[in-house]
């Protein structure tokens, strides 16, 4: 459930009209909503409820400063996999003890900052990170908390590109090195051995997959404490997935995860972790974008936007499907029509969607495209020169930019001229 829905024939953000954020604002633009946010935050604290744990928020979904204050206020930790990400976190006033470091390549540098700024624990995804890790500690004077990223080989049944648990893939180590690796970082004095992390990729709509994941890492539990190490903590990772098309997929609730944890890991005494990303922040947001053009073309007919791939990168990426709806609701029995939805780049790729049925829609309209609040502004890019579009948070009745346009000259004289020149 979310908070963007029509009222009295306009579509609102909570209390906000649409039409108001595009009038003050201009489009393309973003918004999100707090009250979303927090609802599935809250989803998934409640779905642990009974057990010791900790949400840490996948700040990659969508790392505005603003959503994430709103979400460390709720209590969330974060989930970071990047320097960048550690200090947008600490700026947004997460400390560090509720920051996992996640991420296959961290640097000595980024390792470096995480140990002065303070850190929840590193998920080390490899024995070359660990050597690293090791030796960075040692040199500060410090041991770092860690917890080992287990591949389980299991398939996530999810789209190639954001698969991440089958042995084909570079995250973590195998499952069946686990015993040695965990050995070898007990031997490391600049390490302290935590946990055991997994996360088996994003957009999951099946359950099952976490079910056979998690009870390997139940497995190695046992198996680790029998080799006399401490375990204490499960990182379970992120991934689970939301519906993109309202109308025919039912994605699993918060709830019935939560279950399955509880079943496979309950017995443990361990604290848990979890990293959703998608589910807190995807349904949280909208991309308003306005009509410039209605193009007939040869036996079809295209609906040119100034949103473009460049804006919400996701369709021409992982052919994904998302929503889109009229910001102004069509009268009931409206007929609706196939169309190519469309945005102004230069590439075929820059298509949303195809021979989508829409109601009839002409220039100076706005459509709002659903469940573009995770994945969307973050991998948002200036190809094309078209600036980067505003992000805009709604709180019952009110709304700021929390990000803005920048202006043409801020996005031009970012680049600098050579002496030479
Ligand atoms: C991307 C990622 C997540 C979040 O995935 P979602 O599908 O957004 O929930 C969690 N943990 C790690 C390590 C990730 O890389």
């Amino acid at each position: 459930m979310d908070h963007f829905l029509y009222r009295d024939g306009a579509l609102f953000a909570e209390d906000v009209a649409i039409a108001d954020i595009a009038a003050a604002v201009g489009t393309p633009f973003y918004v999100y909503s707090t009250a979303t946010l927090l609802r599935h935050f809250h989803l998934f604290d409640e779905a642990l409820g009974g057990m010791d744990h900790l949400v840490c928020y996948a700040m990659k979904a969508n790392s505005n400063q603003a959503v994430l204050r709103t979400l460390a206020q709720a209590g969330a930790g974060m989930d970071v996999v990047s320097g960048g990400e550690y200090l947008r976190a600490k700026a947004a006033g997460v400390p560090g003890d509720k920051i996992v470091f996640s991420g296959v390549g961290k640097t000595a540098a980024e390792i470096r900052l995480a140990l002065e700024g303070g850190i929840r624990q590193f998920n080390v995804e490899s024995e070359p990170e660990m050597i690293v890790l090791d030796a960075t500690a040692r040199a500060m004077g410090v041991t770092a908390p860690i917890s080992i990223r287990v591949n389980p080989d299991v398939d996530a049944k999810t789209h190639a590109k954001i698969a991440t648990g089958k042995s084909e893939n570079k995250f973590g180590i195998p499952i069946a090195r686990a015993r040695e690796v965990y050995a070898m970082a007990a031997a490391m004095e600049g390490l302290q051995i935590i946990g055991i992390d997994v996360h088996i990729g994003s957009q999951l709509t099946d359950l099952e997959p976490y079910r056979l994941a998690y009870q390997k890492v139940a497995e190695l539990t046992e198996i680790l404490r029998a080799d006399g190490h401490t375990i204490t903590r499960l990182d379970l990772g992120g991934g689970l997935g939301i519906p993109y098309a309202r109308s025919n997929e039912a994605p699993p609730l918060p709830t019935d995860y939560g279950k399955i944890v509880r079943e496979t890991l309950g017995h443990l005494d361990c604290e848990i972790e979890i990293e959703p990303g998608r589910l807190i922040a995807g349904n949280a947001g909208l991309m308003v974008s306005e009509v410039i053009y209605v193009k007939e073309g040869e036996g079809r007919e295209f609906l040119i936007l100034d949103g473009a791939m460049n804006d919400l990168i996701r369709p021409a990426m992982y052919d994904a499907h998302h929503d889109i709806i009229p910001v102004v609701e069509p009268a009931p029995g409206t007929e609706q029509s196939p169309i190519d939805i469309v945005g102004p780049v230069c590439e075929s790729g820059d298509t949303f969607a195809k021979q989508r049925l829409m109601p009839p829609l002409s220039a100076g309209d706005l459509v709002a495209f659903r469940s573009a609040g995770a994945y969307g502004a973050v991998m948002a890019s200036e190809y094309n020169s078209r600036p980067m579009i505003p992000e805009v948070l709604v709180h019952g009745d009110q709304f700021a930019v929390i990000r803005a346009r920048p202006t043409f000259d801020e996005m031009i004289n970012r680049d600098t001229i050579p002496s030479w020149l």
